[in-house]
């Protein structure tokens, strides 16, 4: 029988396919892992947007790996409550996002102040001299900004 933790090493390969430098432990979105028996599991995950379609391609990975790995019987469920919040996202993941060039959420969800106010620094040269382009990026959890001083577009990972 494997344990939790060779299971979550298991689930550090599974990744989200819209920005595949991260893994859904990165993300912050597995809650939970029941093993039923020991080729039987059941992966507990949070959406990170209700209705975001990575969210089916993320179940279909996550039976792809465990799958791959001995399990015959592999369950994804959803809990949507309490909901994910970019807070939920590990440091690890906020530096890969910066080093894949996607700018992480600058702050907590909590402490959010107005989307104008945000300082977003520039993933490619680190200047915190940079512009909001669009509310929307590459997709709708990102938002499009600009770096007035490489003067490089870039996707904002967006605090929700
Ligand atoms: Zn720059």
């Amino acid at each position: 029988m494997k344990s939790k933790e060779e299971i979550f090493a298991l689930l550090q390969n599974v990744t989200d396919p819209e920005v595949p430098v991260l893994s859904i432990l990165d993300l912050g979105i597995v809650r939970d892992i029941i093993l039923k028996t020991t080729d039987e599991i059941e992966v507990v995950i949070t959406p990170t947007y209700s209705g975001c379609p990575a969210m089916s391609m993320i179940a279909f990975n996550i039976k792809m790996e465990l799958v791959a790995n001995g399990f015959k019987t592999v369950t994804v469920s959803e809990v949507l409550s309490p909901a994910w919040t970019t807070d939920w996202m590990s440091e690890e993941g906020k530096k890969k996002l910066n080093i894949y060039g996607i700018a992480p959420p600058q702050y907590t969800t909590l402490h959010h102040p107005n989307e104008i106010d945000v300082i977003v620094p520039c993933p490619l040269c680190n200047s915190a001299d940079t512009k909001l382009i669009s509310q929307f990026g590459s997709t709708a959890c990102k938002a499009l900004y600009q770096c007035n001083h490489c003067l490089e577009p870039f996707d904002y990972f967006k605090c929700h």
